[in-house]
């Protein structure tokens, strides 16, 4: 996003600096062409006129001015019916050329259709009142490992107790202070990762981590309930997308050098995942700033990185890189905001199809400049050497600028 936003200042005051010189330039042109020749050439002044008003048509650069919009706007429409939303046509043109991307894992590269696989209690607590406590905690979030929690408590009937000062700790899990009936005592609820806990200085007990470093293991992302101590461990399936590998496939094969997960959840899941979907580059255990911080270091190894995330906790790497993709179905509209590019389907295959759309819209920019600009230099030689009458000279600008227009329409039916 930060290059897409100083790239447009430049490009913009480039396109005005150029545009001023041309226009005087071919003024100029065009009054030389109607002084010169008569005194120089012994040619009349009314060819001279005639030659003179030639040059300021041929000379307008209506095909070069049209190229790059023509294309641009062709393309949105297209990406728009596929479902993919571009905020603007300068993200579509860095879009094109990235070298590298980082996924998110929990709710991009994961259906976040999470499911609660198994409870295991510490110290004798309670399983119906760890999830219980976790549930009504995590009612308050929009995280897809929250989702699950509440699905399993509603599915075995669990009334869940009132709870204020809900909390989420982005990248880390939720807390909130619990009540036991309507006078009972109240509880601070922790429900989150093993770095929540450290954070708030609570013992993990050597039982709970054995059985955190079993499920993740498993690939399951495990996560405590607890607390003034940890009462019990929730482990929670979260499989990948259907279409996750063939899109990462896709977009290797149309150049992006790197592909790496960048994770808030713990390294064994992420490999697990990785080693899943054939990512090799995984970066694990991440807050939100620390994210942000992976994607700085991205760019600056490869240039152009997009980042596709769907939590808020992707926030500020969606800000940091150069395109910023955020999954149709965030429920968070600060993820939607920052993002320049929405999935409005969730649909992982619209990826590779957006970039090589990118990469074509790239291409039919440079076809349609190279284009203009050699239809302008050669009717501009011709009219200079009186070769080019008035109405061929129309023709060759009119035809040239429709032609670019065409030629970028084609954009509109990119299969
Ligand atoms: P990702 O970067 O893969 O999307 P997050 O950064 O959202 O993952 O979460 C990182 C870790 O923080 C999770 O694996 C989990 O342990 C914990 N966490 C985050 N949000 C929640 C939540 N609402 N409930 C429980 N745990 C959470
Ligand atoms: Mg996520």
């Amino acid at each position: 996003m930060e290059q897409a936003q100083s790239g447009r200042v430049p490009t913009n005051t480039f396109v005005a600096w150029f545009g001023q010189r041309y226009t005087i330039g071919v003024l100029a042109g065009a009054t030389l062409a109607v002084v010169i020749p008569p005194t120089l050439m012994q040619i009349d002044w009314s060819s001279s006129f005639y030659r003179s008003l030639t040059l300021l048509v041929v000379a307008s650069p209506c095909a070069l001015i049209i190229s790059t919009p023509a294309a641009v706007l062709s393309a949105l429409g297209r990406a728009a019916r596929r479902g993919v939303l571009f905020k603007g046509g300068s993200h579509l043109i860095t879009l094109g050329k990235i070298r590298a991307i980082a996924f998110d894992k929990t709710g991009t590269l994961t259906e976040g259709k999470a499911t609660v696989t198994d409870i295991d209690p510490i110290d004798g607590a309670n399983v119906s009142e760890i999830l219980s406590l976790a549930a009504a905690v995590e009612a308050g979030s929009t995280h897809p490992l929250a989702q699950a929690v509440v699905d399993a408590a509603h599915r075995r009937n669990l009334s869940l107790p009132a709870v204020k000062d809900s909390t989420t700790h982005a990248g880390l899990g939720v807390s909130g202070v619990a009540q036991d009936g309507s006078s009972g005592p109240s509880r601070r609820i922790l429900v989150g990762s093993r770095r929540l806990f450290a954070e708030r200085q609570i013992d993990v007990p050597n039982r709970a981590d054995e059985i955190l470093k079993g499920f993740e293991e498993q690939g399951k992302t495990a996560v405590l309930v607890g607390t003034d101590r940890v009462l019990g461990v929730i482990a929670i399936a979260d499989p990948p997308r259907r279409t996750a590998k063939a899109a990462l496939r896709d977009l290797r094969q149309i150049g992006a050098r790197s592909i790496g997960i960048l994770t808030g959840d713990n390294q064994r899941v992420a490999q697990a995942m990785a080693r899943q979907l054939g990512i090799d580059d995984v970066q694990a255990g991440l807050l939100p700033e620390e994210k942000a911080d992976a994607v700085a270091a991205l760019r600056r190894a490869h240039g152009t990185v997009a980042v596709v995330g769907d939590g808020i906790n992707d926030a500020p790497a969606l800000a940091t890189a150069s395109v910023g993709i955020a999954m149709g179905g965030a429920k968070n509209d600060v993820v939607l905001e920052t993002a320049d590019v929405v999935l409005m389907s969730d649909d992982l295959s619209c990826l590779p199809y957006a970039v090589r759309l990118a990469k074509r819209t790239n291409r039919t920019i440079v076809e349609n400049l190279t284009f203009a600009l050699v239809v302008i230099a050669l009717l501009l030689v011709g009219t200079f050497l009186g070769r080019i009458p008035l109405p061929v000279g129309v023709i060759g600008h009119e035809g040239s600028t429709l032609l670019v227009v065409l030629n970028s329409l084609r954009l509109l039916w990119y299969k």
